[in-house]
């Protein structure tokens, strides 16, 4: 990479170089970014990255850090770097083959889990997760109500792994059926009842995908993120499953995009959905729908 001169003698000097090109870059949050590369290249966590700032660096490590900073600076979000993102209090393994967690989508696991909290018990609670990916909300799902099934469904195989390995990480492996398919096809297909859909489809609009973040736009799986020319394609399939797989009382939440809460609740009520509603998140945009 052009410019990219990389002679740090310490862990205290490599951390101020990568600091500097991070912030250059317009990375927001450079020094919290370094620390945590650095520390995952060093094998640390970031208190040992600290304690370590006077340590001389060999010479291969030096260079093994320069490829994983100049990758960063490729445009790579440090997540697909580290292979880690925290999402409710949970620690996931992510690779590119999944969506990044995003903080956003925690909003869907709590109005999901007081959609619960609320259902009467009756007998098994199967709970469909609908392109499922790194597994973040059927997991924090299945950690949070200990008697639910949840199945999880993906058109990704890659992304199926990726879940599998974090629903056994914290040890739900047990509770959750993975089931490769479109959509909820699996669910209808073997007639299973469902007491609710959670689901956050794809949903920018393909013309849109471009002028996305370059971490977003050149990283992130585009099975993912494509929902189509108005990026609702996946909300239009979904509500008529939705309305066949769900019990009596069943309920779907779903992320959608900031300006999609009225498409997608008109698709609900279409489907004969009742008590539909957008919740906003803390910024004031859509991005939950109940039905
Ligand atoms: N929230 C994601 C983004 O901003 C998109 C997620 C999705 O399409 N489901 O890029």
């Amino acid at each position: 990479m052009n410019g990219f001169v990389w002679k740090p003698a310490t862990v205290g000097e490599a951390l101020q170089a990568t600091v500097s090109f991070f912030a250059r870059q317009g990375i927001d949050s450079p020094r919290l970014e370094a620390e945590v590369l650095l520390a995952f290249g060093l094998g640390v966590n970031r208190a040992g990255l600290l304690a370590a700032l006077r340590d001389r660096l060999p010479e291969e490590q030096a260079a093994g850090l320069g490829e994983l900073v100049q990758k960063r600076l490729t445009g790579c979000p440090l997540q697909y770097i580290t292979g880690r993102q925290e999402f409710w209090g949970l620690d996931f393994t992510v690779t590119p083959a999944v969506l990044i967690p995003r903080p956003e989508t925690e909003l869907l696991v709590e109005t999901a889990l007081a959609l619960l909290g609320r259902s009467p018990k009756t007998g098994d609670t199967w709970i469909a997760d609908v392109g499922v990916g790194s597994g973040a909300i059927a997991v924090s799902v299945a950690r949070e109500i200990a008697t639910a099934q949840v199945l999880a469904l993906d058109v990704s195989a890659a992304a199926l792994a990726v879940a599998r390995q974090n629903a056994k990480g914290h040890g739900v492996a047990e509770r959750i059926r993975f089931v490769e398919g479109d959509l909820l096809n699996p669910a209808i297909d073997g007639g299973l009842r469902l007491k609710a859909v959670l689901s956050n489809p794809p949903y920018i609009p393909a013309g849109e995908i471009p002028s996305l973040q370059r971490e977003v736009a050149c990283f992130e799986p585009m099975l993912a993120l494509d929902g189509g020319d108005d990026g609702l394609a996946l909300y239009r399939r979904l509500a008529p499953q939705a309305r066949r797989a769900l019990e009596p009382g069943g309920f779907v939440a779903w992320e959608i995009g900031y300006n999609q809460g009225r498409d997608v609740a008109a698709l609900l009520a279409a489907q004969g959905f009742a008590e539909v509603r957008i919740i906003p998140d803390g910024q004031g945009h859509d991005r939950v729908v109940t039905g």
